[in-house]
């Protein structure tokens, strides 16, 4: 049978959707492989969320089809599905070599591609409407401690400068059966962290036949699986409900660690992204988070260099950012993406600016995080252990996401245990077993 080589670009959705595909492919008899050189079939997944990533996907499909003659090069994923005409040109695709799948044809990728391995001739996909998303499962597991499900796939939120919803359409559910179906099976592989993804989690269970929400389904994981450790990839601002922090309060298994977009601190800016909320209300809603949950990660994610955005409007930013209780910030430089009203907006910042202004957010953000650790010192937290680092230090992540090492053997791994935290002004705190 075939031997495949998988490479993933973008998000957590994007690797859960690689994941499955590749298992598909491996219930069906190929071999995977790490070495391209050695692959029958490349299958890539690809992402179009800023320039940069579809650039680099793009070189890196160009890189693959020519220097891996011998192999079919199977592509998907956001920057297929901005780019398909364009790649529609390559001679590659021409001659048959390179195959190409856009986000609707991503479920039948696997099937398509067993077909045409065995018999030569690329099909055209079946039933892949989006519309009726379900899990595609993972059977074959790859002996990661932490797993990603998705839940979830589309938005119907439209924020001016995000392609997204353009390139995956809108919000779809994976009905509740077919989540805890996959779960089961993470949990029979001895799984102990389950990332739960979306690429807009919060929009869980609108669409599902018997109407649910993401509060209602993580507090239902949680009772199934009480071994497992449950963590949110991130949720929107306005879709942090009561229930789903209740849920996070009660529920031993549910991690206290969320990631939250904010964009931007200063309102003009909101309005012209079209987020729904203000500085204010965004600030005031992570002290009331900060209240319930006084030691979970807050994680939040914002974006420098909107069209538009003056010295005056970051300083607004930051000065909000200085002042909110959170643990790290994942910033962004923005970005300018076809399709997208943003990208067409007057007053594009320069590159130069945006940078400029990346760095004093992420030299903010390892202050805070600093100040996050520092607080943990001394105390005890459950971490799971994941893998070596360096010789014989172990490493893993708390239940409220602080970075820790420890020394330690082998039969640790895996295993969730207590440690004690010292506080070491480093990148990880270090951890001692606890009794
Ligand atoms: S919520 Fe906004 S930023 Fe997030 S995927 Fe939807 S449109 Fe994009």
């Amino acid at each position: 049978m075939a031997t495949i080589y998988l490479h993933c670009f973008g998000c957590k959705v994007n690797q859960f959707e690689l994941d499955a595909i590749g298992s598909e492919l491996i219930t069906h008899g190929c071999i995977q492989t790490s070495d391209p050189a050695e692959a029958d079939c490349i299958i890539i997944n690809t992402c179009a969320v800023t320039a940069k990533a579809e650039g680099a996907a793009r070189r890196f499909i160009g890189h693959m089809v020519r220097q891996h003659t011998q192999a079919l090069v199977a592509v998907t994923g956001c920057c297929v599905q901005l780019t398909m005409d364009q790649l529609r040109s390559w001679p590659e695709y021409e001659s048959g070599r390179l195959l190409l799948f856009d986000n609707y044809e991503k479920a039948g990728l696997a099937n398509v591609l067993l077909n045409t391995i065995q018999n030569g001739s690329k099909s055209i996909p079946g039933d892949n409407d989006q519309a009726s998303l379900t899990a595609p499962r993972i059977h074959h597991h790859t002996h990661r401690t932490r797993a990603l499900l998705r839940i979830q796939d589309g938005c119907d939120n439209y924020c001016s400068y995000c392609v997204v919803p353009h390139l995956r359409g809108p919000s779809v559910s994976v009905p509740p059966t077919e989540i805890v179906t996959q779960a089961r099976s993470y949990a029979a592989a001895g799984y102990r962290e389950i990332v739960v993804t979306g690429i807009n989690l919060g929009a869980y269970g609108a669409d599902c036949t018997e109407k649910t929400d993401i509060a209602a389904l993580m507090g239902e994981l949680c009772a199934l699986f009480p071994d497992i450790r449950f963590r949110l990839s991130s949720i929107e601002p306005r879709q942090l409900s009561t229930g789903l922090l209740k849920s996070m309060q009660q529920s031993a298994n549910f991690m206290p660690h969320l990631h939250i977009p904010l964009q931007s601190g200063d309102n003009d800016i909101l309005a012209r992204m079209n987020r729904d909320y203000t500085a204010q209300w965004f600030g005031q809603m992570v002290a009331d988070v900060r209240r319930e949950l006084p030691h979970a990660a807050i994680g939040i994610d914002v974006l420098v260099g909107f069209p538009g955005e003056s010295d005056a409007h970051f300083d607004t930013t930051r000065t909000l950012l200085q002042q909110i209780d959170c643990s790290y910030l994942h910033v962004f430089p923005y970005s300018q993406r076809p399709r997208t009203p943003a990208a067409g907006f007057a007053e594009q910042v320069p590159s130069s600016i945006k940078t400029k202004r990346a760095q004093v957010l992420r030299e903010l953000s390892a202050h805070k995080r600093h100040l996050f650790y520092r607080r943990h010192h001394n105390s005890v937290r459950h971490v799971l252990i994941e893998k070596h680092r360096q010789g014989s230090m172990l490493h893993g992540y708390t239940d409220n996401y602080i970075a820790v090492e420890l020394t330690g053997d082998d039969s640790l791994m895996n295993r969730v245990v207590p440690v004690k935290l010292e506080y070491t002004g480093a990148e990880r705190m270090r951890a001692a077993l606890a009794r």
